[in-house]
């Protein structure tokens, strides 16, 4: 049974835990893992829960920007306590209703994935009186590590092709409303390892001196030199802890840019699932066990409309979740049986795995499943055959903080 038994008992199954402490730990260990200089934003995406954003944005003169892509995120944000001018907007589709709630709340930094979406910018900006700064989103033609994911290199909606910039900066600088402040890479997502992380970020920073060379960017103001901070995903195993890439980042950074380390330019990173992996636990009730020719299949109220709903479409994550077995003796573990765990809709895409060891089960046991802090509840089909979304408990330790779940409702014009 679960440690956190009482919880279930209380407010059912499915239920995400949160805790706090262990936010506030990632938030800690990854600050200490960079330069002090830096900056770090947390990708609000990754988990927008609002005390999780919360606890991210506290932490003294080491506390998270937020790096959010819509209004929604936005609104997350600043009812967290972040001030909008810590907050940086990414995405290709920016919509100018999107622009202009966000510029009129006080958004002034943009990463910009192309001229025309600068243009958008500039428009609002101008109607609203103000300049609004813009990082050049790069899609770099070279990359230098292997990933999970890879957004870089290849055709894209996100970033502006590196072998066009230069002709394109003419127009770019143009733009009115605008100023160009720095550029935003994004190259790789969850890294394999450290080595692979600093490969990607040396390149990255070299590319970053080039590219302002090139584009005669003299006084780049701001460089966001991405991620990659990995952590397990919905499988047992610890957060890495990263011990070289300071050092790393200094020298490659003191190589590059001079006077980064007095802000010529401020350097920033970002991370979402690093900062909110390892805080969460899905709790997963057993609803049915079935046999079917000679497989036996487990049956949870949590599917892909609790988690990971983007890889139950057979895109980007595979996911192959496997519970915690913190409480369970290896000799145990190593007689668990292999089963397909999937969830309850009327979906084959509805897997959470095909052939997970699991202990012996029935129907009303509940699993836990680790390190489901991050891409949790609002990136699943969360209204995909109308089931309640998962109650999300936020935890400090033993103290629980909040109950609440996300409702959703049709509005009628
Ligand atoms: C999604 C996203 C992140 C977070 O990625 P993780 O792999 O969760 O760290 C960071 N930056 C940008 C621009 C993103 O789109």
């Amino acid at each position: 049974m679960t440690r956190y038994a009482d919880l279930v008992e209380r407010h059912g199954t499915p239920a995400y835990v949160y805790d706090l402490n262990r936010v506030e730990a990632a938030r800690d260990d990854l600050f200490a893992a960079l330069p002090e200089e830096f900056e770090l934003f947390s990708a609000v995406k990754a988990n927008p829960h609002p005390e999780v954003i919360r606890a991210l944005r506290q932490g003294g003169n080491r506390a998270c920007r937020a790096e959010i892509s819509s209004t929604g995120e936005l609104d997350a944000a600043l009812s967290a306590g972040f001030d909008p001018g810590e907050c940086l907007y990414t995405g290709p589709g920016k919509t100018d209703g999107e622009l202009d709630e966000a510029i009129a709340k006080g958004v002034r930094m943009f990463s910009v994935e192309s001229l025309t979406d600068l243009q958008h910018i500039g428009a609002v900006a101008l109607r609203l009186g103000v300049v609004a700064q813009a990082l050049l989103r790069i899609n770099s033609a070279s990359a230098s590590a292997t990933t999970s994911i890879r957004m870089t290199g290849a055709p894209s909606q996100f970033g502006i092709d590196s072998e066009t910039l230069v002709e394109q900066i003419p127009l770019l600088r143009a733009v009115e409303g605008t100023e160009i402040v720095g550029a935003h890479f994004f190259p790789l997502s969850n890294a394999r390892d450290e080595d692979a992380l600093i490969g990607e970020f040396q390149h990255t920073i070299a590319q970053a001196a080039r590219t302002f060379h090139d584009i005669g960017l003299d006084e780049p103001r701001f460089l966001d030199i991405g991620g990659g901070f990995s952590v397990p995903y919905a499988v047992p195993g610890e957060r890495p802890v990263y011990g070289r890439l300071r050092e790393a980042l200094s020298q490659t950074l003191d190589e590059h840019f001079p006077r980064w380390r007095e802000g010529f330019p401020k350097v920033a990173c970002e991370s979402g699932r690093y900062l909110v992996g390892d805080s969460g636990t899905l709790l997963a009730g057993v609803v049915n066990i079935k046999e079917s020719r000679g497989r036996k299949f487990v049956i949870l109220d949590a599917g892909i409309n609790t988690f990971g709903g983007m890889s139950g479409l057979g895109r980007l994550l595979p996911v192959a979740v496997s519970p915690d077995t913190a409480g369970a003796s290896p000799e145990s573990v190593e007689s668990w049986e292999k089963s397909s765990l999937v969830g309850p809709l009327c979906t084959p895409g509805d897997v959470l795995g095909r052939s997970v060891a699991l202990p012996p089960l029935e129907a009303g046991d509940v699993i836990e499943i680790p390190n489901a802090g991050a891409y949790g509840p609002t990136s699943s089909l969360l209204m995909f055959l109308g089931r309640p979304a998962p109650v999300e408990i936020v935890v400090r330790g033993d103290e629980v903080v909040s109950v609440s779940r996300i409702e959703h409702h049709r509005t009628y014009a």
